[in-house]
């Protein structure tokens, strides 16, 4: 296995449950890697793929991935909040427009988590014209990797910290089988063109008890978890600077703060 992050984890614990003897080869771990950095919501069809230039028949394996695991997940529930339920709000003046393809929902996996539903002014409290609600999963994401590689220790496997610079460092390796979840990092090991990153921001509040769910509106958005209230809000495809940005995080705080300030009562 190469890679340490969670999709590298995820799919050495699913080899292990198969039989198998499983070695991670990575040039960081946890925390060092992007999967730390997630928001930590279930999204399974965000930005999953190009809907213009996707086979028909990539929505089926899609749909058959996202149940699977959905399921897992529900495992989950209940173990020191690696995975909760928590009420998702969706903010608005008007109903916003959707942009195929623009890193929204393009698939759905229909009866796993309840619909959305949009709110009358009386049954919320915000100052907005269009307001949502839908319950869904989150995962803290500290305890969710600790939680599986944890687990992946404990049947057997191996973490070796190694940089796979070139494809000979790959051939040299001792093992017969190699799933590559290098992430990003492949790119230049694989000499991939068409891999591409979406970067994302994110600003962390010290976290507040009695804040126990996720809200996005226009620019903004935050997820409460166990270690921060974590405000989120940009997407830029094909962006490699990881530089944060003082005004970004000033820009969001501000977006949120202004609709906490002009909720009502
Ligand atoms: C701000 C932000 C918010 C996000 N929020 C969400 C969210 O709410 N929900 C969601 O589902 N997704 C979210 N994502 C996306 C999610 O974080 C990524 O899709 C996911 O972390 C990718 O996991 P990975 O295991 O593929 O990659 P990584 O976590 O990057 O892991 C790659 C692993 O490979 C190793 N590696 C890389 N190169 C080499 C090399 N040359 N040699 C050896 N090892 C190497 C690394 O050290 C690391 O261990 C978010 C992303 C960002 C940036």
């Amino acid at each position: 296995m190469l890679g340490c992050g969670t999709v590298g984890i995820a799919t050495a614990r699913l080899l292990q449950e198969s039989g198998c003897d499983v070695t991670i080869y990575t040039k960081d771990v946890p925390p060092n890697i992007t999967s730390n950095l997630a928001t930590g919501t279930w999204s399974p069809a965000s930005r999953v793929c190009d809907v213009k230039v996707a086979k028909p028949e990539f929505q089926k394996t899609w749909e058959e991935a996202t149940r699977y695991s959905f399921r897992r997940f529900q495992f989950l529930l209940g173990m020191d909040e690696i995975a909760c339920w928590a009420e998702e709000y969706g903010v608005f003046e008007k109903e916003p427009a959707y942009i195929p393809g623009a890193g929204g929902e393009d698939f759905e996996a229909h009866g796993l988590i309840p619909d959305r539903v949009k709110l009358s002014e009386k049954e919320h409290p915000f100052n907005a014209g269009h307001v949502t609600r839908r319950t869904n999963l989150m995962f803290n994401i500290p305890s969710y990797l600790r939680h599986h590689l944890n687990d992946f220790l404990m049947f057997g496997g191996k973490v070796k910290i190694q940089e796979i610079k070139k494809l000979e460092d790959i051939d040299a390796l001792p093992e017969r089988v190699i799933v590559n979840c290098m992430g990003l990092g492949a790119k230049p090991v694989f000499n991939d063109a068409e891999l591409t990153p979406v970067s994302g921001q994110l600003s962390c509040l010290i976290p507040q008890a009695d804040i126990n769910y996720k809200l996005y509106t226009n620019g903004a958005n935050f997820i409460s978890r166990k270690d921060g209230i974590y405000i989120g809000s940009n997407g830029i495809v094909g962006n490699w600077d990881t530089t944060p940005s003082k005004e970004q995080t000033e820009k969001t705080v501000g977006i949120l703060q202004k609709l906490m300030q002009e909720m009502k009562g």
